[in-house]
């Protein structure tokens, strides 16, 4: 297993990045959200689920946020709540093992072309 100092990007995991700003970078506030925050109206909640919905980025982001737990402790991230976070975690473990940042990060490796890993592969 692969460590990283507590508070940095995993470097195999990089934060997706937009040509254009995405809706989290346009309007921050509505993405706040916190562990039991119970006084967030479930209106609000649902337009930033919606913009995560359709930002090119979602399935990345998603992915950035997982691996990247430190750095995402709070905040609507590809839709998802801190508590969602960590539950896909903890699927992942359950289905990954404990090294399942690893096990993806070698599948995307893998994935990727001209890494010469699909031949190898298949
Ligand atoms: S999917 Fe990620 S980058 Fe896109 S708007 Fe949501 S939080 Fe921002």
């Amino acid at each position: 297993m692969t460590i990283y100092r507590h508070g940095t990007e995993d470097p195999r995991f990089p934060q997706p990045q937009s040509p254009t700003p995405t809706q989290c970078q346009l309007t921050p506030q509505l993405f706040d959200f916190e562990y039991g925050d119970c006084n967030r109206k479930m209106a609000e909640l649902a337009r930033a689920r919606r913009a995560c919905s359709r930002c090119p980025l979602a399935a990345d982001c998603l992915l950035w946020a997982l691996v990247n737990k430190d750095l995402t402790p709070v905040g609507i991230i590809a839709g998802t709540t801190p508590r969602q976070r960590t539950q896909l975690r903890d699927r992942l473990a359950a289905r990954l093992g404990p090294d399942w940042i690893d096990v993806l990060a070698h599948q995307n490796r893998a994935d990727r072309p001209g890494t010469g890993m699909q031949e190898r592969a298949a």
